[in-house]
Parts: structure tokens; C-alpha cells; sequence
């Protein structure tokens, strides 16, 4: 399933690989991440990829594995867990950038509030497949989410999750896979 990220992962052996690999520009620049970054896909609803990877090693699986570097920057940043099911999202949409004053916590539900809070709530179509272009919901998925647990954790229908998976290319579960439901 899904992976949280802890305060577990920070040693100084990780903050001394992280750091090099981030380019600490002025202080509200974004902070580009020089290392291996995620293929950049062109998709229906416009560009994708280009997050920073980073291998970690997690204490829960006891093995290396990869991780988003903005992830693993907001939590060195915060000193904190990201909490369960949040998502860390770029308020500059640049994927690369690990500066962490770039770096926000949110939920659909939370940021889709936010929206019309401020009067912009018209856009509503727009800013789901905003918040899907994430790259942690395609791998929520692939790690054996079902639509409908990605549906009820986001508040985002079940018919837009999945027209937005087939768009990326993400290979979707076959029809009576449990948990999997038609969208009809
Ligand atoms: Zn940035």
C-alpha cells in the first residue's frame, strides 16, 4: 500500500546526499533538483513528471527504496511526518523544486475549500485534474489503491479519477478486480 514518509528517514547520511543534489538558489527562487527526476510524459491534460528521486531507506520495508525529493525536503524542513493520506503539492508548480517555502500540505478536499473560499470554486473540473496531476495519486493506484478508496480519501468522483488515469497511460485494474467498480 501507500508509503507515508516519517521523521524516520532523516540521519546525517541522508541529509549529506540530499543537500548537493538541490540547487539552493535566493531564498523565494525555486530550488531545482539536479539528480534523477521522473520522465516527462506529454499526457491529454498537459505535461507531466520531472519530480526528484531520491532512494531512502525505510525502516517499515527494512530495504532502499525511491522517494519524491519534494517529499523528502518538506519533511527534513518540518522536522515532521507528512501526515497520513496529505499530499505535498508545489504552490509554484515547478515539479523539480525542493525549496521548501514552495512546498504545501493539502488534501483535494482541503484545497478545493480554499478555492471557494476565495471565489473560485467555478473552476471545480479544472482544479480535480489539477490536484490529480500529482504524481502521488497515479502511484496510490499503482500500489493498490482502489478508485473508490481514492474517491472517498479526495472527494473526487470516481469517473473523473479513473478518465484521468486511462489519459496518463496509468495500466488500470481490470473489471472485478475487489474493490474495483465500473465508472461506468
Ligand atoms: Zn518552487
Amino acid at each position: 500500500m501507500y508509503r507515508d514518509l516519517s521523521i524516520t528517514i532523516i540521519s546525517k547520511s541522508l541529509t549529506d546526499r540530499f543537500y548537493p543534489k538541490v540547487w539552493a538558489r535566493a531564498e523565494d527562487d525555486c530550488w531545482e533538483w539536479q539528480a534523477g527526476r521522473t520522465p516527462i510524459v506529454q499526457g491529454k491534460t498537459g505535461v507531466h513528471g520531472g519530480y526528484g528521486q531520491f532512494t531512502i531507506y525505510d525502516l517499515d520495508l527494512q530495504k532502499y527504496r525511491s522517494e519524491y525529493a519534494h517529499r523528502v525536503a518538506w519533511v527534513i524542513a518540518n522536522n515532521a511526518n507528512i501526515p497520513a493520506r496529505m499530499l505535498v503539492m508545489h504552490s509554484c508548480d515547478n515539479p523539480p523544486c525542493c525549496n521548501p517555502k514552495h512546498l504545501v500540505l493539502a488534501t483535494f478536499s482541503r484545497n478545493s475549500q480554499d478555492r471557494e473560499n476565495k471565489g473560485r470554486g467555478g473552476r471545480h473540473l479544472e482544479s480535480q485534474e489539477r490536484f490529480l496531476q500529482n504524481p502521488e495519486i497515479a502511484e496510490m493506484y499503482k500500489q493498490g489503491w482502489t478508485i473508490n478508496e481514492l474517491e472517498s480519501e479526495f472527494l473526487i468522483p470516481r469517473k473523473t479519477i479513473h478518465t484521468w488515469l486511462k489519459k496518463q497511460g496509468v495500466p488500470l485494474r481490470k473489471r472485478g478486480t475487489p474493490g474495483f467498480r465500473s465508472s461506468g
